[in-house]
């Protein structure tokens, strides 16, 4: 469902992305881990063209996302992104935060999307809080209606960056648990985390990246018991 052949990118010098390939399979989930600068978020966001890339190509679904235009933007909503930062909008209630994309990216009619966006609000257990403002919610709140908001442009695949390092402790494993259940439904996904417990738990592959490479792809199971590389090893020793 997500190829990605050959890339690079740079920023000035900085080359960030050394010939980078990897394929995600539809339903699959697979999570990147690894040292801080080494590309992940970068990555994350060639995918979805918040980020240029210098060479190679990304094909979501079979397509080339365009550089920019109508186009762009509704191959774009076909890849939700949730970030660290649950960037909804301050202004809008948690509803208005959720029906926005499908009636002016999507064309969806009102009432059909507030229909859907309440659903999804069920789903991820916020469905008394769509009135609400973003900042009378927890942050465990906010980013399940970030999630809920991206699933309701019905995105072929979800990007998650870091989705909980922002959360207080006790607000991590409320959206772990959508995360999971969402795998579970067989959403492709593609999750920046260092979770060892959702890795485990919902990943089919884990992909370590550092310095700008992919330097192992395995499966949960081999990766955090018997890791091919020492920078693996390494990483997994400081974190574990
Ligand atoms: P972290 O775990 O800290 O989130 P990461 O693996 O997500 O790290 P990236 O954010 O992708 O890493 O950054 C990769 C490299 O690119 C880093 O060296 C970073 O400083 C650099 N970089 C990222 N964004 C920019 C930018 N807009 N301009 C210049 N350099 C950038
Ligand atoms: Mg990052």
């Amino acid at each position: 469902l997500v190829v990605v052949e050959n890339v690079n990118k740079y920023f000035g010098d900085l080359h960030v992305l050394k010939d980078i390939n990897l394929t995600v399979n539809r339903g699959e989930v697979v999570v990147i881990i690894g040292p801080s600068g080494g590309g992940k978020s970068t990555l994350c966001r060639s995918i979805n063209r918040l980020e240029p890339i210098d060479s190679g190509r990304i094909l979501v679904d079979g397509k080339e996302l365009p550089k920019e235009g109508k186009e762009l933007a509704r191959l774009r909503a076909d890849v939700g992104m949730v970030f660290q930062s649950f960037n909804l909008f301050a202004h809008k209630t948690i509803l208005e935060n959720v029906t926005l994309g499908p009636v002016k990216v999507r064309k969806v009619p009102k009432e059909e999307a507030e229909k859907h966006a309440m659903e999804l609000l069920d789903r991820v257990g916020i469905a008394s809080q769509a009135q609400k403002y973003p900042a009378q919610l927890s942050g465990g709140q906010q980013q399940r209606a970030a999630i809920a908001r991206s699933l309701a442009m019905r995105p072929k695949v979800m990007l998650f960056d870091e989705p909980t390092s922002a959360l207080d402790p006790e607000m991590v494993n409320e959206v772990l648990d959508v995360m999971t259940e969402l795998a579970r439904e067989g959403m492709t996904m593609i999750v920046v985390t260092h979770e060892m417990g959702f890795a485990r738990r919902a990943a089919q592959k884990v992909v370590f990246m550092a310095d700008g490479q992919i330097v192992e792809e395995n499966t949960p199971d081999e990766f955090f018991t018997n890791a091919r590389t020492d920078r693996a090893k390494d990483f997994l020793s400081k974190i574990l």
